[in-house]
């Protein structure tokens, strides 16, 4: 049985995420960026809280952590390299270890460059990683703390999940993300067709996330940073993945 996802808008344009596990009640949030949001649907669904998954520092992702802790009872996990800097850890993980949510497990990937301690959970039960400020649905985070060849290498470790798993980052950029990847791909059929899409979703007022990371893989231009016609399409034929993100990130930052 996978577990229920329930995508909760926080602040101006950042996203927290339910997991429910129906058999055991069990309930854990990704992400805290702000307490009350939360609160409101956890209580509206009568749910309780056990886990607050934390991915990385940043305040918009971890402000809500404490407020939610003492109203629920809810233990705090998060990364222990970050833990000097994170609301006080209940557990402290690393690469490799699990989180249970009633029934079902998820692993947590390192994925550091928007930050350093930056992590991610994956739940492949549910087919579905919860990636916040490193892989974005068209986009990746920028990087506050890490390299490119760190940005780089995250990316490439998620990217070698299953095609059909849900992507479920941390905020709504994707409307300009897309605008920034048809500069670099004007011509990608699928990605002009996901704009469409996309536009007309935002029109109506809803989440573009998630996404699979199989259309991750047609139409990011970050995880695209290998593909020989994007490489074309910066200038730079034939260069290492590695420095074409670089130069692709660098055209964003400036976009
Ligand atoms: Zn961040
Ligand atoms: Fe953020």
């Amino acid at each position: 049985m996978s577990l229920e996802i329930v995508t909760i808008p926080c602040l101006a344009d950042n996203y927290a995420f339910l997991l429910h596990d129906q058999a055991s009640k069990e309930t854990a949030v990704i992400d805290a960026p702000d307490a009350a949001p939360i609160r409101a649907t956890l209580d509206s669904r009568g749910w309780t809280l056990s886990h607050i998954l934390l991915t990385h520092h940043h305040w918009d992702h971890i402000d809500g952590a404490d407020e939610l802790r003492s109203a629920y009872g809810a233990k705090i996990c998060g990364a222990a390299a970050d833990a000097h800097r994170l609301p006080q850890l209940d557990c402290a993980l690393t690469e490799g270890d699990f989180v249970t949510v009633g029934g079902e497990k998820g692993t947590i990937m390192d994925v550091p460059g928007h930050t350093i301690g930056h992590i991610a959970f994956y739940f492949p039960g549910s087919r579905a990683v919860f990636t916040a400020d490193s892989l974005m649905v068209l986009g990746c985070g920028r990087l506050f703390e890490g390299t490119p060849r760190q940005m780089w290498a995250s990316l490439c470790k998620l990217a070698a999940l299953p095609p059909e798993t849900r992507v479920y980052s941390g905020h709504e950029y994707t409307e300009a993300n897309a605008r920034f990847a048809l500069t670099i791909e004007p011509d990608n059929a699928a990605l002009l067709k996901r704009y469409e899409t996309i536009q007309d979703m935002r029109r109506s007022g809803q989440p573009t996330i998630p996404s699979t990371l199989a259309e991750e893989l047609a139409t990011n231009p970050f995880l695209r940073s290998s593909e020989p016609q994007v490489k074309a399409a910066v200038g730079m034929d034939g260069a290492p993945d590695v420095e074409v993100f670089a130069e692709i990130r660098r055209r964003k930052d400036n976009f």
